[in-house]
């Protein structure tokens, strides 16, 4: 029977086909008693499900590409060490024999104690390490129940569609490399990094579809609608050749798009705009150049650090770089100090775990909390810039004094690489993102310090409305359209016109083409997105009238209400 589930979509396009179910959170499991004579049985089955985990995990391993990231072999290592760690290996056997319980039922035993041991951990680092205890009992369970809804690795997911609980930023990086046709997650919210990474994909995404995980089976037929956040099981005849022919258009579209790719993104009268890329990895490069992009205005040097043990040292760091520098010579390339925290956890160092993370030690404050790991970054951004047009961005700043500080690390940096001889622009550009609404305030005070700013509207929406951007249930909450946040991106407009201090937007409402004409209106000249959305937004730019905007704009910075601001926006993107 043919079913509607609807979630928010946070990725374009229409995708069709079999669902894989990725993660097991809601998984029964079952217990049973069994006689005496039954237990060497069951520990038999047991191991048997350990060693069919090995195989798989062996097989991932042996499949990853070359070009795939070299912490992902890391973290299957890391796996497979667990797998044949006593607490897996011995650990559920001993329940089986003691409690006379069946393999799933020792096993769920087994990683509640764990769960508890973690949690007493006061060492952020070990604590961190829970994920993976997870994923590793979730690939036994799986294998034991011998259930083809989960699959051990990720081989299995070409033409697929994804559906999980939820998805960390990691494991939407270990996705990129398995040709998935669409993604669907129980959890999320739109500009949640998963969501971003998922854009990154290409591929229609929904997030938010909470029940999907109840009505959906292994196997079922999917259609995913990420333009409506809509999801289709089993769909009928008639609705499959509806949303086949959807996605014949949405090719036509992306086949439009393409010729655009090397014409100048300058509106109707005349008015040039710099259309730039965000990127997570040295690899995103080869999309950045296909679409035209001319730079890239944020790197988010931050996922180098994720999936790995350890952290990656100063030269691992410039030649990632460099590889970036030198993927499009001439291109200004803004790289983004690390930004981990909240989201993005490193798996190698003290990162600030309070209890509300995104409020917490994050981003620059935890760079500045810790020189051993912002100065190697530093160094290598500044050797970096001796090759190219590189800028510096610093993530979260809510200060002066922070901005004060990294200038100064930056200083002693370009001394010591002086006196070692190592090349690098003495006078590398220092930016910083306004993401937060006490810096969006204080713009004017930060513009005597700095040499550009770069809107995050990710975290400025976050900050501003007090809504979690990873929790769909205050979805309806986060509203870029809400006034004050228009008010306070338009307060850092003017600060920075007068300081004459360039200004980029490199928050998702920068690559969404339904704001594009309030934000030229509003005065942005310098747009940075995902690659996926560059030509799109070039045929907004190419669209727009920006003398004609002005009065739009005017009228749309008064209105009280996110509801009438929304209908002053449609009305604006529906005239010629
Ligand atoms: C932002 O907050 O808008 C931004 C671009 O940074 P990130 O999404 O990486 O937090
Ligand atoms: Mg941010």
């Amino acid at each position: 029977m043919t079913l509607t589930l609807n979630g928010i979509g946070v990725a374009k396009g229409i995708g069709i086909g079999r669902a894989r179910l990725l993660q097991h959170g809601s998984m029964d499991i079952v217990q049973y008693s069994l006689p005496a004579h039954y237990l060497y049985d069951e520990v038999g089955r047991y191991r048997a499900a350990l060693d069919t985990v090995k195989i798989q995990l062996q097989a991932t391993r042996r499949k990853i590409p070359r070009n795939a990231p070299v912490d992902i072999v890391a973290l299957i290592d890391v796996h497979l060490m667990m797998v044949e760690d006593s607490v897996f290996s011995e650990g559920p056997v001993h329940h089986i024999e003691q409690q006379r319980c069946n393999a799933e039922w020792a096993l769920h035993l087994q990683r509640q104690s764990l769960v508890k041991s973690f949690e007493e951990m006061s060492d952020p680092y070990l604590r961190s390490r829970m994920d993976d205890v997870e994923q590793v009992a979730n690939r036994i369970l799986g294998a034991l129940l011998r259930d083809a809804s989960h699959p051990a690795d990720y081989d299995g997911l070409q033409g697929s569609i994804v559906l999980a609980d939820d998805l960390s930023p990691a494991d939407t990086l270990l996705l990129q490399h398995h040709g998935v046709r669409a993604v669907v997650t129980a959890a999320g919210g739109v500009t949640s990094h998963t969501a971003i990474l998922a854009r990154g994909l290409g591929v229609p995404t929904v997030v938010g579809a909470h029940h999907a995980l109840c009505y959906i089976r292994h196997d079922d037929l999917l259609v995913v609608d990420g333009d409506r956040g809509v999801l289709i099981v089993e769909p009928d005849a008639r609705a499959l050749r509806h949303y086949r022919a959807r996605q014949r258009e949405v090719r036509r579209e992306w086949t439009a798009l393409r010729a655009l790719k090397s014409a100048p993104a300058v509106s109707r009268d005349g008015v040039a705009v710099t259309l730039e890329a965000n990127i997570e990895l040295p690899e995103d490069m080869a999309a950045v150049r296909k679409v035209g992009a001319v730079g890239v205005g944020l790197y988010r040097t931050e996922f180098l650090f994720l999936n790995r043990d350890g952290l990656p040292d100063e030269e691992e760091q410039y030649a990632a770089y460099l590889r970036v520098v030198r993927a499009q010579p001439g291109a200004p390339v803004t790289i983004r100090t690390l930004d981990l925290g909240a989201d993005k956890h490193l798996d190698g160092a003290t990162v600030g775990d309070g209890r509300n993370p995104a409020l917490g030690l994050r981003a620059v404050r935890l760079c500045l909390s810790d020189p051993a790991l912002f100065r190697p970054q530093l160094r290598a951004i500044l050797r970096a810039s001796a090759h190219g047009s590189v800028r510096l961005c610093i993530p979260m700043v809510s200060s002066v004094r922070e901005v004060r500080q990294v200038r100064a690390l930056v200083q002693d940096c370009q001394r010591e690489l002086s006196a070692q001889g190592l090349r690098h622009d003495p006078a590398l550009p220092i930016g910083a993102m306004i993401e937060v609404p006490a810096a969006a305030l204080i713009a004017g005070s930060l513009a005597r310090h700095l040499d550009f700013f770069s809107i995050g509207t990710n975290d400025l929406i976050q900050y501003t409305l007090a809504a979690d951007r990873l929790d769909d249930t205050v979805d309806y909450v986060y509203d870029p359209l809400h006034p004050a946040v228009l008010r306070l991106i338009g307060a850092v407009m003017r600060a920075a016109g007068r300081a004459s201090v360039p200004v980029c937007m490199c928050g998702e409402m920068a690559g969404d083409a339904r704001y594009t004409r309030l934000l030229l209106g509003m005065g942005l000249r310098n747009l940075s997105m995902h690659p996926a959305r560059v030509l799109e937004v070039k045929r907004a730019v190419q669209n727009a009238d920006v003398n004609a905007l002005r009065t739009w704009v005017r009228r749309i910075m008064r209105a009280m209400e996110a509801e009438q601001v929304s209908e002053l926006v449609d009305s604006l993107n529906a005239t010629s």
